[in-house]
C-alpha cells in the first residue's frame, strides 16, 4: 500500500488492503486541491442523474440519431481502451481485463441492433432507445444472486452511463444535494455545479478529473471545503453511503477505511486542528516580515456571501472578487439592480478596505449556458474575459453601471481579465468613461477616483507590461492562467499536472519582469493566483517584492504565518539566487531549505 505523503501533481495511485469489517479498504492518491481532512459517507454523483429526454424524431432525422448513437459507441470504446491501457500499466494486465466485459457489451449485436430498430420503429431519440434496451436487459438481472453475474450488471450500468453521457454531452446534469453532510464524488464537477451545492451538505469533493488550479478546486478552497482531484476512476468504485476519509492536505482518499486507518486519521485531524487554531491566533496581527516589510493580505472571493469569512479572517480588503460565479450559478443574466445590490453589500461589509471587482471573466471552464450557445474547440483560448466583454458591450456596460453606482458606498477598484494587448485596455477604459459620464448625467452619486487595473495572466501581458503599466493604476498577477498559458498546460487536466509548476524558472522570470515594470511606473502589484497560497511559493513572492497577496480567506492565516516567520532580506537574497537557476528542482531545493528552517510545522503538512 502507498504511504500517505503525497505532493501536488502526483499521478493517482492506489493501494488495496483488507479492512476490518470485511470490506476492502481502497486508498487512492490524487492531487491535493483544498486542505482539510474529513470523514463521512460518500455521495456519488452518477451520470445517470442525467434525465434522458424522450423525444419524437421526424423520419428525416432518424438516420442522424443512428449515426450519433454509433459515434457515442465508438467514443466509449476509445475511452475504455484508454482506461484499460492506463490500468494495465499501473496495476497489471489482470486488473485491466475487467474492462473486457464492457467492450463486449458495446459490440453486442443485440444491444446495437435493438437500439437502432427502436429508433426506427418508435421514431425516438437515440439516448431514449438505448436506455430502453439496456433497462430490458437489466431487468433480467434483478433476482440474480451469483456474484459474477452481479458484477456484469454493474458493467452494463457503467456502459449505459458512458454511452448516454456521450449522447447527452451538452446537457446539464440535474443537481441533487446529499441528504446528510457527505463527501461528494464525481467524475468531474463544473464550477457552476460546485457553486450550486448546499455547502452545509458537503464535507469534501473527490473528483476523477481536474487540476489544483481548476476553478472547481479554487471554489472548494474558497468554500473552505476539503478536496482531492485527479482520482482517475475512483467515482466508479465507490457507492453512496460508503464510509470514506478525504485528506485534502495529502491528496488522498480512503474508501472503507479500516479501524487502524481511522485511528490514524483521527489523530491527524487533532494535530491539524491544533495547527489551525495556532494559525488563527494570527488574525489580528499584520502580515509583516521579521524585518518589518508590510505586505497587504487580502481575500479572494468567488461568491458574495464569502465576504463574511473574508472579514472574519481579517482581510485588508478584497483583492479579487470573481464576479462570474453568480452569473453562472443562475440561468439568466443578473440585472443591473441585482448586481448593484451585491456589489454594494460586499463594499459595505469591507468598510474602508478596498474591494477589487473583476469584471466578468466568463469563458474557459466558466460557462453560462444562456451566454454560450455553441461550444468552442479551445475554450481557454477562446471567447473569454475581456474578449467576451468587448463583444458583449451591453453586458459589460450593465456590470460597470452597477459597480460605479456601488462605488458611492465604499472603496472599489475595477480589474480587467485576460488582457493580451494595450488596445483592449484602451477600449475598456473608454467604455468605463462612457458609463461614468452617463451615470453622472443621470445624477447618480459615484466615486470619481475608481482605479482601473489589469490581470497580468498571459505571456503577452508580461512582455508588454512596460506599455500596459502606463495605462493602468495597478497590476494583479493571475498565476493560474499565466502558468497555463506559459507552460502550455491545461490547468484542469490531471494527466499533465506534473508540468504545472509554480516554481518553474520561466514563471519566476515572468513574475520578475512584471514587478520590474510596475516598479518603473510606480504602480502597485499584487498576486491573486493560487501561487499565493502555495507555502513553497510564498517566500519567493515576498522576495520578488510583491506589494499585496490575495487568496481564499481560510488560507490567509497560513500565508501570514510564513510572512511573519522570514525576513524580507533573506527572501530577496533567495530570489536573486534562484533567478540564475534553470530547473524547477534547483529552485525547489533552495526554497524547501528556507521553509523547513523557518516554518518546520507547516513544512511537515505540505511535504
Ligand atoms: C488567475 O488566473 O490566476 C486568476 C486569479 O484568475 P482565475 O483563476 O479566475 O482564472
Ligand atoms: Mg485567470
Amino acid at each position: 500500500m502507498e504511504t500517505r505523503k503525497v505532493s501536488d501533481g502526483r499521478q493517482a495511485a492506489e493501494g488495496v488492503s483488507p479492512a476490518e469489517g470485511g470490506r476492502e479498504e481502497i486508498v487512492r492518491h490524487g492531487i491535493s486541491a483544498a486542505p482539510g481532512i474529513v470523514i463521512g459517507p460518500a455521495f456519488v454523483m452518477r451520470p445517470e442523474i442525467f434525465s434522458v429526454p424522450n423525444t419524437t424524431v421526424p423520419p428525416a432525422e432518424r438516420e442522424k440519431q443512428i449515426a450519433s448513437f454509433k459515434h457515442a459507441l465508438a467514443e466509449t470504446r476509445k475511452e475504455l481502451i484508454q482506461i484499460q491501457a492506463d490500468m494495465s500499466e499501473r496495476l497489471g494486465e489482470d486488473h485491466a481485463r475487467i474492462f473486457e466485459a464492457h467492450l463486449l457489451i458495446l459490440d453486442d449485436v443485440m444491444v446495437v441492433g435493438d437500439t437502432e430498430a427502436l429508433i426506427r420503429s418508435e421514431n425516438r431519440n437515440a439516448a431514449w432507445a438505448f436506455q430502453k434496451v439496456i433497462s430490458n436487459i437489466l431487468s433480467g438481472f434483478e433476482d440474480i444472486e451469483d456474484e459474477y453475474l452481479r458484477d456484469r450488471f454493474t458493467d452494463i450500468l457503467d456502459v449505459k452511463k458512458r454511452v448516454i453521457g456521450k449522447l447527452l454531452g451538452k446537457q446539464k446534469r440535474k443537481l441533487i444535494d446529499p441528504s446528510e453532510p457527505s463527501v461528494v464524488f464525481a467524475r468531474d464537477l463544473s464550477p457552476s455545479e460546485t457553486a450550486q451545492f448546499d455547502r452545509k451538505k458537503v464535507l469534501g469533493y473527490a473528483t476523477d478529473r481536474g487540476g489544483r488550479t481548476s476553478h472547481t478546486a479554487i471554489l472548494a478552497r474558497s468554500q473552505g471545503v476539503a478536496a482531492v482531484v485527479g482520482l482517475e476512476d475512483l467515482s466508479a468504485r465507490v457507492r453512496s453511503g460508503d464510509p470514506v476519509v478525504l485528506d485534502g492536505n495529502a491528496g488522498t482518499v480512503v474508501i472503507h477505511p479500516s479501524h487502524s486507518t481511522l485511528d490514524n486519521y483521527h489523530r491527524e485531524i487533532k494535530q491539524y486542528k491544533k495547527l489551525e487554531k495556532e494559525l488563527l491566533k494570527l488574525t489580528g496581527y499584520p502580515a509583516e516580515t521579521l524585518d518589518n516589510r508590510n505586505i497587504q493580505l487580502k481575500a479572494n472571493i468567488d461568491l458574495p456571501d464569502e465576504i463574511e469569512s473574508a472579514v472574519a479572517y481579517g482581510a485588508q480588503g478584497v483583492g479579487l472578487f470573481r464576479t462570474e460565479y453568480f452569473f453562472i450559478a443562475q440561468d439568466k443574466l443578473p440585472s443591473e439592480e441585482e448586481q448593484y445590490q451585491i456589489y454594494r453589500s460586499v463594499l459595505e461589509h469591507m468598510g474602508d478596505n478596498p474591494v477589487t471587482i473583476r469584471v466578468l471573466d466568463i469563458g474557459g471552464d466558466k460557462i453560462a449556458d444562456y451566454l454560450h450557445s455553441s461550444p468552442e474547440l479551445n475554450p481557454f483560448m477562446g471567447w473569454r474575459g475581456i474578449r467576451f466583454l468587448l463583444t458583449r458591450k451591453d453586458i459589460f456596460k450593465t456590470q460597470l453601471r452597477a459597480i460605479y453606482r456601488a462605488s458611492a458606498h465604499g472603496s472599489v477598484k475595477i480589474l480587467l481579465p485576460l488582457i493580451v494587448e494595450v488596445d483592449e485596455v484602451k477600449k475598456a477604459k473608454q467604455i468605463c468613461a462612457e458609463v461614468r459620464e452617463q451615470l453622472r448625467s443621470n445624477r447618480f452619486r459615484i466615486d470619481d477616483n475608481v482605479e482601473i487595473g489589469i490581470m497580468v495572466e498571459t505571456p503577452s501581458a508580461v512582455l508588454l507590461a512596460d506599455a500596459l503599466a502606463k495605462e493602468v493604476d495597478f497590476f494583479s498577477i493571475g498565476t493560474n492562467d499565466l502558468i497555463q498559458y506559459t507552460m502550455a498546460v491545461d490547468r484542469g487536466n490531471s494527466k499533465i499536472s506534473h508540468l504545472y509548476q509554480h516554481l518553474h524558472p520561466s514563471i519566476i522570470r515572468f513574475l520578475k519582469m512584471t514587478v520590474d515594470a510596475a516598479r518603473k511606473h510606480k504602480i502597485p502589484v499584487s498576486i491573486c493566483g493560487e501561487m499565493a497560497v502555495d507555502p513553497m511559493s510564498t517566500v519567493v513572492l515576498i522576495g520578488l517584492q510583491l506589494d499585496e497577496f490575495s487568496c481564499s480567506p481560510n488560507m490567509m492565516p497560513e500565508v501570514k504565518k510564513i510572512i511573519r516567520s522570514v525576513t524580507y532580506d533573506e527572501c530577496k537574497m533567495l530570489v536573486k539566487r534562484i533567478l540564475k537557476y534553470v530547473t524547477t528542482e534547483q529552485i525547489e531545493r533552495d526554497v524547501t531549505r528556507l521553509l523547513r528552517e523557518r516554518c518546520p510545522d507547516l513544512a511537515m503538512f505540505h511535504e
